[in-house]
């Protein structure tokens, strides 16, 4: 038998690629060889943020192919984005996949294709080749997708995921109340990005629910009522890349590592590290209102400014804020986030509440304040907030701004509440047995690869 060969391919977006080369890394442990497959622009952007010492160093084969889209084209308009890498990626893919096959190197032996890219795995099958999809957020958001159909049927949304009946709906006793309103798909701009994502949601689901396998960057214990609900979904997680010291994370900004040594000089517990991943975008009030209420806290705090963070522009700080908060506030335009967490300065983590920050906020067990953006993120503040119960909702006001006075107040109540910080912890415990020898994590994950090992 010759050495398993794995095809992995993520959705072009940065909190897509971090779980999947997470999990190439664990099979290249394991002894597969991996092939990374990007799109250009991507695979263009993490290797310019990779550090020059560690662009040929890695156990990952990194390649790429186009994703339809012209070079200045935005990739942060996510209907967009869908329709072109659905109509263009398959046929790069396949050729790709021949190209290796026939070059007399290792043949890859299976595909692990993000769920949302239902594409490759429609290629896999075609080609008789194993395919695994791999689902990168909570079960409860695939469960949802799952019964669209019974959805509309009971006329609660249209054809279209519109709504037709504002109720509040729950798949299972234990699991997060969901406004049919303010369901995933609904949480985008416009309507007509709405209906592409809930089309692409399903489509997906559709082109992957008989892959070989199903595996998800979650956990078994923390959603447990979900896994019914989810014929042969196998829970992996929490998959953390930067917490072990791997060079290659997929970053698709250079981390600025300086903030660890800052970290380093301020007292255990007693940092507000703010992050809102790689897609947010905050209008220039809520933006200063933001810097004036971590200003008003008086707290130490890590603050992550992309630099499109800001209605998508370099940011402009509120006259006089920077040289005030100079000796306790620093900002970084992308951290090494897993790192950040797990260091004992960190008081809580101010957040978008996308699944990966979700994950590794869990996984360090860190009290959250919750800010949801857009998609799952306001089912992940539910969970965070209603069903865990480790941390706290962030309100806004009248105008829709969250205040400086709410910021202050929230952080207030948070680091105060005792109950909130046990249960961080014990949620930790639980995440460190689920991915420790034994755990359900890890069994699930070492039945995948003996399973993969063996075709
Ligand atoms: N991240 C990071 N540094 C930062 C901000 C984010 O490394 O300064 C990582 C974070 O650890 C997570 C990913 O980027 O793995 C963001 O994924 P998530 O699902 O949280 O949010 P998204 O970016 O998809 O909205």
């Amino acid at each position: 038998m010759g050495r398993p060969h794995a095809l992995a391919i993520p959705f072009p977006a940065q909190g897509h690629v971090i779980p999947l080369m997470e999990l190439s890394h664990c099979l290249a442990d394991h002894g597969f060889k991996i092939t990374f497959v990007n799109t250009d622009f991507i695979h263009e952007r993490v290797m310019k943020a990779l550090p020059d010492d560690s662009k040929n160093k890695n156990q990952i084969h990194l390649v790429s192919i186009p994703d339809g889209m012209g070079p200045e084209e935005d990739r942060n308009q996510l209907g967009k984005l869908f329709e072109c890498v659905s109509r263009t990626m398959p046929s790069y893919l396949e050729e790709l996949i021949e190209e290796v096959n026939e070059s007399g190197k290792d043949k890859i032996t299976c595909i692990i294709a993000d769920e949302h890219m239902g594409l490759a795995v429609k290629v896999a099958k075609k080609l008789g080749i194993p395919q695994a999809a791999f689902w990168p957020t909570n079960a409860c958001l695939r469960a949802l997708i799952i019964r669209i159909p019974e959805l509309i049927e009971a006329g609660v949304i249209d054809a279209n995921g519109m709504t037709r009946k504002q109720e509040m709906i729950q798949l299972s006793s234990t699991l997060p109340v969901m406004d049919t309103t303010k369901l995933p798909w609904h949480c985008f701009d416009s309507p007509m990005v709405q209906q592409t994502i809930f089309h692409s949601l399903f489509t997906n689901n559709q082109a992957v629910k008989d892959a070989d396998w199903l595996l998800c960057n979650s956990f078994y214990e923390i959603e447990p009522s979900a896994y019914p609900l989810n014929p042969n979904l196998l829970p992996i997680g929490p998959l953390l890349a930067g917490s072990r010291q791997r060079q290659l994370v997929g970053n698709f900004w250079q981390e600025d590592s300086t903030c660890l040594n800052w970290l380093n000089q301020q007292p255990a517990c007693s940092v507000i590290y703010v992050s809102f991943g790689s897609f947010t975008v905050l209008e220039e009030s809520q933006f200063h209102e933001l810097a004036l209420g971590l200003e008003l806290t008086g707290h130490r705090f890590l603050w992550v400014v992309r630099p499109d963070l800001s209605a998508g522009q370099a940011a402009t700080y509120p006259d006089g804020f920077q040289a005030r908060v100079a000796d306790r506030g620093k900002i970084v335009s992308w951290a090494p986030q897993q790192k950040v967490l797990a260091h004992p300065s960190i008081a809580c983590f101010m957040t978008h509440c996308g699944w990966n920050s979700t994950m590794e906020g869990l996984s360090m067990g860190v009290p959250f304040l919750c800010w949801p953006y857009f998609a799952d993120q306001f089912l992940n503040q539910s969970y965070i907030s209603d069903v865990w119960k480790v941390g706290l909702r962030l309100n806004s006001d009248d105008n829709g701004i969250i205040s400086r006075e709410e910021v202050k107040n929230k952080v207030e109540e948070v680091l105060g509440d005792e109950k909130i910080r046990e249960r961080a912890l014990t949620l930790k415990e639980m995440a460190d047995k689920s991915v420790s020898q034994g755990g359900s994590s890890t069994k699930n994950l070492n039945d995948f690869v003996e399973a993969m090992k063996g075709k």
